[in-house]
C-alpha cells in the first residue's frame, strides 16, 4: 500500500488555495487577526506569495530564506514500506 497526500490550505497572505507539503510548506506566524505577530499560530504561505517575500527580501538586502525542496509537492510515502498482509 502506498498513499499520497498533501495539505490544502488558504494562503495567510492572500487567501489563495494551494496544495502543499505540510511538513515542509513555509509558513510565517500572525495572530487572530492575521497580521505577522512572532508569537502568533504558524499559517502556510503559498508559492506566489513566497516569490513575492524572496523578490521583497532581495530587494531590501535582507538574507535569504531557504525554500525546503517538495514544499509545493504532494507527499509520496513511496519510500516508506509497509507490511501488507501476512
Ligand atoms: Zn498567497
Amino acid at each position: 500500500m502506498s498513499s499520497v497526500y498533501m495539505l490544502l490550505a488558504a494562503c495567510v497572505s492572500c487567501g489563495q488555495l494551494f496544495t502543499s507539503n505540510p511538513d515542509r510548506v513555509p509558513s510565517i506566524r500572525v495572530n487572530a487577526q492575521r497580521q505577522p505577530d512572532p508569537t502568533g499560530r504558524r499559517e502556510p504561505v503559498c508559492r506566489t506569495c513566497w516569490d513575492r517575500r524572496v523578490a521583497h527580501r532581495r530587494a531590501n538586502g535582507l538574507p535569504e530564506e531557504y525554500l525546503m525542496p517538495g514544499a509545493y509537492a504532494p507527499v509520496s510515502d513511496l519510500s516508506e514500506e509497509e507490511h501488507d498482509g501476512d
